[in-house]
């Protein structure tokens, strides 16, 4: 049997859908910030066509010619090193490892008055895990047709009140750090969204009151929480600038803000990395 060139590149294709082939190209990339709740970005010492971090599929993108990985860092992780895959175009596997740095967060010491927002009840506990699940599910979407972009505007016109991966305390008691930025604004004030993307999920959660997960690619999933109104349905496509809802105060809150988180591999990074002012 005699292969054209043609079926030779047919084959070629057919193994990269089967191994889940995937790369984007990006007009966009972050700064390399290699801490706890930040974003390790490597060049690709070979041309790969997938790979993972902690058991999560992660970025590969083209930026001016070259191959990135473009990896979360949990915020869990302590400095040391740290190992990702690569599934290269022959289809070997390579281990490659990359330094995470020290940070340390300070930390915030806050006061919620409903006692149940900081330690649930059995019924309470049982709508956090549901709603846990249903979220966890919408932040591990991977959509290829969406273009990641990493430069963005605030969602919101307003004071950044709380930094993401400060240490958390409610009514003195030790909870999960801040897995986000919070921006105060007047309730009612809009809430943009910073990069096009698809409406993943929206709902009213125990902890993030009024929510929108808001998918824009290769693992790059955005949060919005404490909404006094949510503008869009799951499934809408939505564009930079495009109103998705109104600051408010639902879920455990001091006061009106947006709650804004940013997930990359699963993982919450800080969103001040996207940020271009
Ligand atoms: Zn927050």
């Amino acid at each position: 049997m005699k292969y054209t060139k043609h079926s030779i590149y047919l084959v070629l294709m057919l193994l990269f859908v089967s191994r889940g082939y995937s790369n984007v190209a990006i007009s966009s990339i972050p700064q390399s910030s290699m801490v706890p709740g930040g974003i390790a970005v490597i060049p690709t010492p070979m041309r790969a066509v997938n790979g993972s971090y902690r058991e999560e599929r992660i970025m590969l993108a083209d930026f001016e010619g070259k191959q990135f990985a473009i990896i979360g860092i949990p915020l869990s992780v302590g400095p040391g090193t740290q190992n990702f895959t690569l599934t290269t175009t022959d289809g070997s596997e390579q281990m490659l490892a990359f330094q995470v740095q020290d940070k340390s967060y300070t930390e915030q010491h806050l006061t919620i008055t409903n006692n149940r927002q900081v330690n649930p009840n059995t019924e309470d506990m049982q709508r956090i895990s549901r709603e846990r699940a249903e979220m966890d599910t919408a932040f591990s979407t991977w959509t290829d047709n969406l273009e990641p972009v990493f430069k963005m505007e605030p969602p919101v016109e307003g004071v950044r009140s709380s930094s993401f991966g400060l240490r958390r305390f409610f009514n003195g008691q030790a909870r999960s750090p801040h897995s986000g930025m919070d921006i105060a604004a007047d309730e009612g004030t809009p809430i943009y969204a910073p990069a096009p993307g698809i409406i993943r999920a929206t709902g009213n959660y125990f902890f993030n009151g009024n929510t929108i997960i808001l998918d824009h690619g290769h693992g790059l999933i955005s949060l919005y929480c404490h909404m006094n109104t949510i503008d869009v349905e799951v499934g809408s496509i939505v564009k930079t600038g495009e109103q998705i809802g109104k600051v408010g105060q639902t879920g455990r809150v001091t006061g009106p803000h947006l709650h804004w988180s940013i997930n990359l591999n699963n993982t919450r990074v800080d969103p001040a990395l996207f940020l271009t002012n």
